[in-house]
């Protein structure tokens, strides 16, 4: 395969784009300079040399310093009754910008499509389970996710299958209300949905 061809089809596996798009990110770097090109070669090499994966929430971020908690789970202040499930670090930083919650995440790193065999594959539940286990101070688990088919599903499934940890704690579990509309990505909700989302869950 040509350069052209094989970078067209890893840009087309990235979120969002599809191989038309995908090609016109080729063309735009051939356009570019060698050296403006070699800086993105770099920096994508050293991406994950100063990222940590929290071990809480498992979100990515960089302090530069190898810390284990991110500076969420590290924070005195936030309420530990709370912990939001989202599929991804993106939403983290959204549901953050709409200053309307002061408690734990945690990101599940993807949903579970379905009649999926192996959903614990899909997301991190393992991760899920020893975090709600740590935490004995944990009240409410507000599920977070995508208002799809997929989204819908992954939330039935932790449901279900945290109820066995979830039930003798009296552990509430709640979902986002529908302020966000059928088929809306979390990612793309404007400040004010997820605000009333938070607020009307249920
Ligand atoms: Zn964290």
């Amino acid at each position: 395969m040509d350069p052209i061809t094989q970078l067209t089809e890893i840009f087309s596996h990235f979120p969002g784009i599809g191989p038309r798009q995908a090609k016109r990110f080729v063309f735009y770097l051939l356009g570019q300079n060698d050296s403006a090109n070699k800086k993105i070669a770099d920096l994508i090499v050293e991406l994950k040399k100063d990222i940590n994966s929290c071990t809480r929430c498992m979100r990515f971020f960089s302090d530069g310093q190898k810390s284990s908690l991110c500076n969420i789970c590290s924070d005195e202040s936030r309420d530990k009754t709370k912990l939001l499930i989202i599929a991804k670090d993106v939403d983290l930083d959204n549901i953050e910008r709409s200053r309307s919650y002061e408690g734990l995440y945690f990101v599940l790193g993807g949903l579970v499509p379905i009649l999926d065999k192996n959903p614990e594959e899909r997301i991190r539940q393992f991760e899920l389970k020893r975090e709600v286990e740590r935490n004995t101070d944990l009240k409410e688990i507000i599920i977070a996710l995508s208002a799809t088919v997929e989204g819908d599903h992954t939330a039935e499934y932790i449901r279900e299958s945290f109820k066995t940890i979830t039930e003798p704690r009296g552990i509430k579990v709640s979902v986002l209300g529908r302020g966000l509309s059928t088929g809306t990505e979390l990612e793309y909700s404007d400040i004010d949905t997820i605000k009333n989302a938070l607020k009307h869950r249920e």
